[in-house]
């Protein structure tokens, strides 16, 4: 976890961020909304504040909230979870990832993930003593094979982290494969983390979650966030729902970590959760309008590009345009377009980097007028 000279490494995203705030590039780098989230959740975090909601909550996360979380289950998937015993509030997806890690692998145990792989599951396999495993995702569609599913998951395994739809590809996994995911962690008796922060940014698809899946939800820790759903990323109000046994084990390791979340902005989420199916379509509606911008734009620009199913996120391969080193690549872009990306290899293993060198991941949760900018001078490189 640390730099070759001892000091602690910056994530490939606070990186990037700094390169496009030095450089005054446009940041398609780091995935956050350029544009704030629904009023009434806005709204309701200045009441709670008030209200004088601003002590610390209960450990688990305040009622109100647990109770949406478990209403918003019912409503889009059907799911029946108990708010008191089958619901963790925690500070945003990643700290339900560590927590989850951390409670239930043993040092040693093999962890299975799909690579490209989103950073933090790396790092914290690594906290947690793990051996991490992966499946190759490949362009164009970055759907995991088969086969290379059944020959990683093995009787080693302990923990299958599946993330639907995909950080950094934006793939959505079809039901079948989530249906394989299941049947192979019931066969090697294997514990399944499913990361949905983007569940309601798909695109003409539906999104399946894990939990759905028969015989799933007896082994599955479903972790979502509110970050990405209602634009608060920088709240970092996350949760997981799973078996009551399970949340007991994660809220042991939870109370250490972070102890409880920010009490104004639980009753805030709780009413994002509440808001219309007319909110949930509409944003996803929106984001496809902005991905088909940037997509476009791309491919105008020389790039190949997979469009991407889901996510705030889009591949292009910029060697048709010359470039075979995508960190490289990613370092001159600001100059070359005053744009900032991030290299695909960030999210690979030094192992299986190159297979992935020429690929860079733009972000599109951005304002329409800001893609259109950055297409206009990434149009502009020869
Ligand atoms: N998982 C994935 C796949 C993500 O893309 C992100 C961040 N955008 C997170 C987890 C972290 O979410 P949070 O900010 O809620 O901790
Ligand atoms: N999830 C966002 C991304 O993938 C931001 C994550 C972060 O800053 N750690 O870009």
């Amino acid at each position: 976890l640390l730099a070759a000279d001892g000091t602690v490494a910056a994530s490939i995203f606070a990186e990037m961020s700094a390169l496009a705030v030095r450089t005054g590039a446009i940041n398609l780098g780091q995935g956050f909304p350029d544009e704030d989230g629904p009023a009434e959740v806005l709204d309701a975090a200045r009441q709670a504040i008030a209200d004088g909601v601003n002590q610390y909550p209960p450990g688990r996360g305040l009622p109100v909230l647990r109770e949406a979380i478990a209403r918003h289950q019912h409503r889009f998937y059907g799911l029946s979870v108990d708010p008191d015993t089958e619901v963790l509030v925690t500070a945003g997806a990643t700290e339900a990832l560590a927590a989850t890690i951390l409670a239930l692998l043993e040092p040693g145990d093999e962890v299975v993930t799909l690579e490209p792989f989103y950073d933090a599951y790396g790092g914290l396999i690594a906290l947690g003593g793990g051996i991490h495993r992966t499946v190759r995702l490949r362009a164009p569609d970055f759907q995991p094979d088969p086969d290379e599913l059944r020959a990683v998951i093995t009787d080693r395994t302990r923990l299958i982290i599946v993330n639907n739809p995909h950080n950094p590809t934006g793939a959505v996994l079809p039901r079948e494969t989530l249906e394989l995911i299941v049947s192979l962690a019931h066969r090697h008796d294997a514990l399944i983390v499913t990361d949905e922060v983007y569940e309601h940014l798909t695109f003409g698809v539906p999104h399946v979650p894990v939990a759905m899946i028969p015989g799933a939800s007896e082994r599955t820790i479903t972790i979502s966030s509110g970050g990405k759903t209602f634009n608060t990323t920088g709240w970092k109000v996350g949760w997981l729902t799973a078996p009551a046994a399970l949340v007991t084990a994660i809220l042991a390791v939870k109370q250490f970590l972070t102890y409880v979340n920010g009490a104004p902005f639980q009753p805030a989420i709780a009413r994002g959760l509440d808001l219309p199916d007319s909110f949930y379509s509409g944003i996803a509606a929106d984001l496809r309008a902005r991905r088909d911008v940037l997509e476009s734009g791309l491919t105008a620009a020389g790039f190949t590009v997979s469009r991407p199913q889901g996510s705030y996120f889009i591949v292009a391969d910029a060697a048709p345009l010359g470039y075979t080193d995508g960190a490289e690549f990613c370092r001159v872009l600001p100059d070359l377009a005053g744009v900032v990306a991030v290299p695909i290899g960030a999210f690979c293993s030094a192992a299986n980097r190159p297979e992935y060198a020429s690929l860079v991941r733009f972000a599109y949760c951005k304002k329409v007028d800001v893609l259109e900018r950055a297409a206009a001078q990434l149009a502009g490189i020869t």
